[in-house]
């Protein structure tokens, strides 16, 4: 083990939901599922949301923080990406993580000794349709996340994603189905539109979906207009929905529906049975096991502290590796698929 200067952690709340990780210098917590009264917000997924006094967070993600979870705005420390900013002596750089809109990797540096951090929060390496793409520092400490950290989660390429989400699409409408398309509202649909309008497929989007992606627009992304479906889907549009549309009143009404869940858990052979849909299509938002392995390469931290997921296999893979990598959650039994929502 070396004696480099390195940013300490404290221990978190404990394994629950989620990180608990505490930067005990800069005396800031990254996403804490706790109040906490400083605290870096990766993203505005609702796992990674509570109500701490100050919040670290990009310009996007304020912006949701604020129409979607009514956080007052006097609570918010905003940062654009790529600006440097002094957080009590640690240099803080907000980088984009290609998770979701919004969605940052935290950068920071302790101005005394020299040490450097890299928190990855969600993210993906591969590029996105709605999105800005992830971009890297190199740091002496990674913490990353492991939701896909087993190594059999291996994504297909983007092109052959968006052909078997088109496929879906025109095979339903030849056979007079309504084809219905389930993704997390905030993300996962706004990524499902992009793709279909680059396609040249019509579609309308439920109510909830339709107020995020107008959200998202607000906050200045470039995404198509999102038109609400009120009565009835006009004839060649899919219907882009969340997955708890399945359990709707509203999904009965639909006539001849055909539906496909978009998510990386596709990946598992179970999926289509789990979600009780028609398809399963293995369009993620997080990285695949090769990108997760790819990102140590790129950032060649001297530790690595895996959260969030296949946290002690995938810290196992990356000694493997030759990384000095530890779950946070090092004593925990793991329970596979404990995250497969
Ligand atoms: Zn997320």
């Amino acid at each position: 083990m070396s004696d480099a200067p390195e940013i300490r952690l404290s221990p978190g709340p404990g394994p629950g939901p989620g990180p608990g990780l505490h930067l005990r210098e800069a005396d800031l917590w990254l996403d804490p599922r706790r109040p906490q009264h400083r605290a870096f917000v990766s993203h505005a997924h609702a796992d990674h949301v509570a109500r701490h006094q100050r919040i670290l967070c990009s310009p996007v993600t304020a912006h949701l923080l604020q129409t979607r979870y009514r956080i007052a705005r006097e609570r918010l420390c905003i940062q654009e990406f790529h600006e440097c900013r002094n957080w009590q002596g640690f240099l803080c750089t907000l980088l984009p993580a290609g998770h979701i809109a919004g969605s940052a990797m935290l950068h920071i540096v302790d101005e005394t000794s020299g040490a450097s951090l890299l928190y990855t929060g969600d993210y993906k390496l591969r590029s996105s349709r709605s999105i800005e793409s992830a971009s890297w520092k190199t740091a002496d400490t990674l913490i990353m996340e492991s939701t896909f950290g087993l190594p059999r989660y291996v994504l297909p390429s983007a092109s052959a994603i968006e052909s078997q989400l088109c496929d879906f699409v025109k095979e339903s409408m030849a056979g007079a189905h309504t084809p219905i398309l389930l993704g997390y509202s905030l993300g996962k649909a706004q990524e499902i539109a992009a793709i279909l309008a680059a396609h040249h497929i019509p579609f309308v989007n439920t109510a909830s979906v339709a107020q995020m992606t107008e959200a998202c627009r607000a906050a200045g992304l470039a995404l198509p207009a999102a038109s609400a479906w009120h009565e009835e889907i006009p004839h060649g549009h899919a219907l882009i929905a969340p997955p708890q549309f399945l359990r709707h009143k509203d999904f009965s009404r639909i006539p001849r529906p055909r539906t496909a869940m978009l998510t990386g858990w596709a990946l598992h052979p179970s999926a289509r049975f789990r979600y009780g849909v028609d398809a399963a299509i293995p369009l993620s938002d997080h990285a695949d096991f090769p990108d997760l392995l790819r990102t140590a390469e790129i950032v060649q931290p001297r530790r690595i502290i895996t959260v969030h997921g296949s946290t002690r296999e995938l810290a196992a893979s990356l000694r493997a590796r030759n990384f000095n990598a530890w779950s946070h959650f090092g004593d925990d039994q793991l329970e596979l698929f404990a995250d497969f929502p």
